[in-house]
């Protein structure tokens, strides 16, 4: 296309010219563009053409933004164009030469990739998932921004700063998986990583390798997922059987001998004695109802199954009967209730009683035989509270903030005494059930002291 002279007008325009203007020869030919297709003004159009005009030098652009009219329509196009000055046999300028190339469909289809790459790139993003992109041939590595926090590294590390990072007991696992990749196109495994301060983090990982036109391996793109949570669970369900059956089996062995000896008693009339080993038998049948109670409102929790059956009584009297209830004489002995009066309280009263249980347990259980554990009950505004003190091994600074989550057992206490690490989550989540409050004070090697507090109610 040609335009002549400083008013543009246009001399020559070939067919696809004018298609893409949306126009006919009759319209545009010796006629002023911009007054033929005034939509084209404000664009930049005018000062483009008029610099070339004006300095002699060619201006050309890629992928420019058009804003045309077509059939009445307004629609946005993109183009790759140049002007180049046009001149007589004395050298004047006496038009401009431009060329146009419709553009619009390639730019389109690449922003509609671009915008899948970058919902791919968010979906990934918000998933936690690490990516790495492995170049074969340099081995060198690109990995994403969540990869670099995984495994603690800088942007821009190496290939051989991510392997340091795998645990020296678990890289032969990763280059078996690569070596198998690099022979069925993928890998699929999970190993630890170490990272700086010397934590473990379990990572799964998933990678393809991409092949050249000679079939030859070229990269290897793949994910990179912190399963660590998932691995933890695991774990604790594993541990969480193997405990309760040695926790059931234990008393159930203990009845069995009680029994054995009951009927060799019973032959011989001895009374009192019987008496007294049918209730240390009861003691063991209470422990494992106990066991079972915490069991089944475990699992009444993770399906929000735990209901609430609630009754007004005082809680002065649920403290005794759950001492007089639960505890053997020797227990009974450690125990001193120092009651203040208290209103009566509409809560669930069985739910309650294992609460009280539960803390009166790991206080006795956490302390030395012959040391005090002191319960009292009291009122604190609109709420009574009930604290449970001992004197034993307390809960060590890292422990914390931990000893109300399911399953956690702190170490200065886990290893010589026996239990599930659940009895102290479920005392919680009852007590939240109920709108109240459940904490402690300790000290390491001196005690700790647990409240509860329960709103009273109007009923
Ligand atoms: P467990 O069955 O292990 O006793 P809990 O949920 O009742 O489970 O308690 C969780 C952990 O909190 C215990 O393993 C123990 O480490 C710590 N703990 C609870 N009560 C006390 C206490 N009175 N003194 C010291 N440590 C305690």
């Amino acid at each position: 296309m040609r335009f002549k002279d400083q008013d543009y007008r246009v001399e020559i325009a070939n067919d696809s010219m004018l298609e893409l203007w949306g126009t006919t020869k009759d319209v545009v030919i010796n006629k002023p563009l911009f007054n033929q297709l005034p939509e084209l003004k404000g664009q930049g159009f005018e000062q483009l053409l008029e610099q070339v005009y004006k300095t002699g030098e060619s201006f050309s652009a890629h992928e420019a933004i058009v804003e045309v009219s077509r059939k009445g329509k307004q629609q946005t196009l993109y183009f790759n164009f140049s002007y180049d000055p046009f001149r007589d046999n004395k050298g004047n300028i006496t038009g401009i030469i431009a060329v146009a190339i419709d553009v619009t469909k390639e730019v389109e289809a690449r922003h509609k990739i671009e915008e899948a790459e970058e919902r791919a790139r968010l979906a990934i993003e918000s998933s936690n998932i690490g990516t790495y992109d492995i170049d074969l041939v340099t081995n060198n590595i690109i990995t994403s921004k969540r990869f670099d926090e995984l495994f603690q590294l800088q942007q821009g590390a190496t290939r051989q700063d991510v392997v340091e990072r795998y645990h020296p007991e678990d890289r032969h696992i990763r280059d078996a998986a690569y070596e198998e990749a690099l022979e069925n196109g993928n890998a699929s495994f999970q190993v630890r990583i170490l990272l700086k301060d010397g934590s473990v983090r379990w990572i799964k990982f998933h990678g393809n390798v991409l092949y050249d036109k000679k079939s030859t391996p070229v990269r290897l793109i793949g994910t990179a997922l912190d399963v660590t949570p998932l691995v933890q669970i695991q774990r604790h369900k594993d541990d969480f059987i193997t405990i309760a059956s040695h926790e059931l089996k234990t008393p159930l062995t203990s009845i069995k001998a009680y029994n054995q000896l009951l009927f060799l008693l019973v032959k011989d009339g001895d009374q009192i004695t019987s008496l007294n080993i049918i209730k240390k038998s009861e003691r063991q049948i209470q422990k494992m109802t106990d066991l079972i109670h915490n069991f089944l409102d475990l699992s009444r929790l993770e399906s929000d199954q735990l209901n609430l059956d609630k009754e007004n009584f005082d809680i002065n009297d649920l403290i005794s009967e759950t001492i007089n209830y639960y505890y053997l004489p020797e227990n009974k002995e450690r125990l001193r209730f120092k009651k203040s009066e208290a209103p009566i309280i509409h809560v669930d009263r069985k739910k309650l009683s294992h609460v009280i249980d539960n803390i009166l347990n790991n206080a006795l259980k956490y302390s030395d035989p012959e040391d005090p554990v002191l319960i009292t009950s009291g009122i604190d505004k609109q709420s009574v509270i009930i604290s449970i003190q001992d004197r034993g091994k307390g809960i060590n600074e890292f422990s914390k903030n931990k000893i109300f989550e399911r399953f956690y057992r702190a170490d200065n206490t886990a290893g010589s005494t026996s239990g599930f690490g659940i009895g102290l989550y479920l005392s919680s989540e009852i007590i939240r059930l109920h709108g109240g409050r459940i904490w402690f004070d300790s000290t390491e090697d001196q005690g700790s002291t647990f409240y509860c507090s329960l709103p009273i109610s109007d009923k």
